[in-house]
């Protein structure tokens, strides 16, 4: 018998062309294909700016550090992901804490974060940043969790690794309608994939380029951020203290060609989650429940 696997990624013939047309092509990594994946990507979601990088910790780290996220500030999660929400904090110094799920969708529960929110506010101990995570492509419940970021002054950072294509109410995930930044993942066993590689996505032009910047070492050739004069056309100055971040061609121009699947992809979950809730309607167990205004 076969083992189940983890995931299993759709490759077709244009998706192998679109990654030899790279290898084939002057730019391995730091080519036109980075920004074409980043407009690919911010116009399918509805966003202003995309900001490719090499997996979605990544993305979430530079999120965070685009937030302003510094030693002793505080971030709350779910309990109920992957380990990269949570540590995205501990990369910043912060501390981490979590709020409870709601049991029907296993996403981030607005009354227990209202709940804890009150309690820390007492406490002096209220969070920068939470990081909701759309758990199973299920967007969570954006518009209190937005609410409560007005009243307690919190960022919000959407961690939408499994929830490209998804849609809350009449945004696309990813459009930052209730949030600052929103993350994906296109890792092989996510929705669209590009074999390691993740992006954020905001509205604010300032925090893209924050990102963008911090992608790739802190390193700018603007001399709009430089101190001092630039010395010619090969000068360039690190201005913050980046990371190697960066998402290579081959992986951009695969997610392009996989990004004209998207929609596919989503409608055949949705047709395998369907059958399953078919298939086991009779049984003693509840199969994952969907809220009506999001898909
Ligand atoms: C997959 C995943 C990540 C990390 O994505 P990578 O691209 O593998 O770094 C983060 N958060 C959640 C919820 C995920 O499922």
């Amino acid at each position: 018998m076969r083992p189940i696997p983890y995931g299993r990624q759709s490759i077709n013939d244009e998706d192998i062309k679109a990654v030899v047309d790279v290898l084939r092509s002057d730019w391995l990594t730091q080519g036109p294909a980075i920004e074409r994946f980043e407009l690919g990507i911010a116009e399918y979601v509805h966003a202003e700016h995309a900001v490719a990088v090499c997996n979605a910790t990544a993305a979430l780290h530079l999120a965070c550090r685009a937030l302003g996220l510094r030693p002793g500030d505080r971030i709350w999660t779910t309990p109920n992901t992957f380990v990269a929400s949570a540590n995205c904090g501990l990369y910043c110094g912060a501390q981490v804490d979590f709020v409870d799920i709601d049991p029907r969708t296993y996403n981030l529960c607005p009354q227990a974060l209202s709940r804890k929110l009150e309690q820390a506010k007492r406490e002096s101990k209220l969070p920068k940043i939470v990081i909701p995570v759309h758990f199973a492509g299920q967007p969570c419940d954006m518009e209190a969790i937005a609410e409560l970021a007005g009243q307690y002054s919190f960022a919000v950072i959407e961690d939408a690794s499994h929830a490209i294509g998804a849609v809350y109410r009449d945004s696309q995930v990813g459009a930052c309608v209730y949030s600052d930044i929103t993350v994906f993942s296109f890792h092989p066993v996510k929705i669209i994939t590009t074999g390691e590689g993740g992006v954020a996505t905001t509205n604010r032009a300032d925090r893209a380029q924050n990102m963008a910047l911090l992608r790739t070492h802190g390193i700018t050739r603007d001399p709009k951020r430089m101190s001092g004069q630039a010395e010619g056309p090969w000068y360039y100055q690190q201005v913050d203290l980046g990371h190697n971040y960066r998402m290579t061609d081959l992986q951009a121009a695969l997610g392009c060609s996989q990004l004209q699947r998207a929609n596919e992809f989503v409608a055949r979950r949705r047709m395998l989650a369907d059958r399953y809730d078919h298939a086991l309607a009779s049984m003693p167990l509840r199969t994952p429940y969907q809220k009506g205004d999001r898909r």
